[in-house]
């Protein structure tokens, strides 16, 4: 089996110098241009300039009177000032009237403020309480409350000054973005394309999610879980289904992979020391095989290669092993792949509710993490087996255990990965 797999767990690779030697073989992909409104979880490929003010013009932030703040300074309920109402500007009309001396010009909420005019009194603050649609201005307004100079104006540029950068390159958008994106006016930008990954599972025991199943045969988990992932971390996935523990089946399957100019293969089983484990030994002999087996519970007998010059990562088969190997070394691939500045996963500190027994390796464990209090508190969900989905299912956080530490006392901090919402 070569000298690779010769090696005692104490000497397997670190999963953080595994990842690093994987990382140097991505890049961000080529930018291209796309309609803003279909941005959702793209990333950009350039910082963006506004090309406007925001407000791009002076508005009222009330429902109300614009008017010279000075005229009201002696306004009360008891002696209100009369002003006259000398124009009606609901939102989205122009209007070049000049609030002169005891004048008024009723404004809506986003309406411009007309020249002369320095602040809104609310319509709450004067006896034209209804905004009724259709009613019509009244010829004078009783002002009870002074308001001061740029009360409830919106002033031009308050928000964004045109030419000011307002989105860095890398940032990942989301729908504020959007519509930030929308009010410039900016209606297409430069994204990182999508990383196209094509999946494909191995093993003579899985049938399709939809065959009825037979004697010693499984259904595959994996090909859905891994497309999953992959569009679930912005990549597009090419799925290429169940392959057969045979090694020109193999080799054809990474063959089309490759010949579909994808930017990542990700196959899953067959990677481990079985007696038809052939994915790994077609990537060493037609590929370079990278590194294969990392110190860590679940996914030890991980594979990173490249094949016919695209990047080939081999998840074990156990399913919780090839979710958490995509999670370890599929996720911030795709992440540097597209683009984005920071492609550290989010971590949360735990305290942990039992006493957990690991074996030394960098360990995964499937955890429910909930609040209490200021504190986040982590139980272990069921059986932690590698084959049992369920309680990955059940789990919201992945525990993370470093290597070398067999034991860890109830009350003791961790770190986990949050992987679902709390309870
Ligand atoms: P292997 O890595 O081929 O030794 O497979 C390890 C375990 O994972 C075996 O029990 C397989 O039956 C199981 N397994 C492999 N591929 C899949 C899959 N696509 N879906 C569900 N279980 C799988
Ligand atoms: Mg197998």
């Amino acid at each position: 089996l070569g000298t690779l797999s010769s090696k005692s767990t104490s000497e397997l690779m670190s999963v953080q110098s595994a990842l690093n030697a994987l990382l140097e073989h991505f890049n961000p992909l080529p930018a291209e241009i796309i309609p803003v409104q279909k941005a959702i979880g793209r990333v950009t490929s350039n910082d963006i300039a506004s090309p406007i003010d925001l407000p791009p013009f002076p508005n009222s932030g009330m429902d109300g009177f614009a008017v010279r703040a000075q005229d009201t300074a002696m306004a009360s309920s008891a002696s209100p000032v009369q002003l006259d109402v000398i124009a009606d500007i609901p939102a989205g009309s122009s209007s070049n009237v000049k609030v002169k001396i005891r004048q008024a010009a009723r404004v809506m909420t986003g309406g411009l403020i007309p020249s002369g005019a320095d602040a809104v009194v609310p319509v709450e603050d004067t006896n034209v309480m209804s905004r009724n649609p259709g009613i019509a201005a009244p010829p004078i307004v009783d002002i009870y409350k002074p308001v001061m100079a740029s009360e409830h104006i919106r002033h031009q540029g308050q928000d964004v000054r045109i030419g000011e950068r307002v989105i860095i390159s890398g940032t990942l958008i989301r729908p504020q973005e959007i519509g930030f994106l929308s009010m410039l006016g900016i209606s297409e930008i430069s994204v990182i394309r999508k990383p196209r990954v094509a999946v494909f599972s191995t093993g003579n025991e899985l049938l399709p999610v939809n065959a009825v199943l037979t004697s010693s045969k499984i259904h595959d988990a994996n090909t859905n879980m891994i497309v999953s992932l992959v569009e679930q971390y912005g990549g597009e996935a090419l799925s290429l289904g169940i392959v057969t523990d045979e090694i020109e089946n193999v080799k054809y399957t990474l063959d089309m992979a490759a010949a579909s100019m994808v930017d990542m293969i990700v196959s899953s089983a067959g990677v481990s020391v079985g007696a038809f484990d052939y994915v790994r030994s077609v990537v060493e002999e037609h590929g370079k095989l990278q590194f294969w087996r990392v110190n860590m519970r679940p996914g030890k007998p991980v594979a990173f290669g490249i094949y016919r010059n695209i990047p080939f990562l081999g998840l074990p088969g156990n399913p919780v092993s090839a979710f958490t190997g995509f999670e370890v070394f599929g996720r911030p691939a795709l992440m540097k792949m597209s683009g984005l500045n920071n492609f550290d996963i989010p971590i949360e500190n735990v305290y942990l509710l039992e006493t957990i027994e690991s074996d030394g390796r960098e360990s995964y464990l499937r955890a429910v993490v909930s609040r209490n209090g200021e504190k986040l508190m982590a139980r272990l969900t069921g059986h932690q087996g590698s084959g049992n989905l369920h309680s990955l299912v059940q789990a919201n956080a992945l525990l993370v255990i470093p290597s070398g530490v067999k034991s860890v006392p109830a009350g003791t901090r961790v770190d986990a990965w949050i992987i679902g919402s709390m309870q």
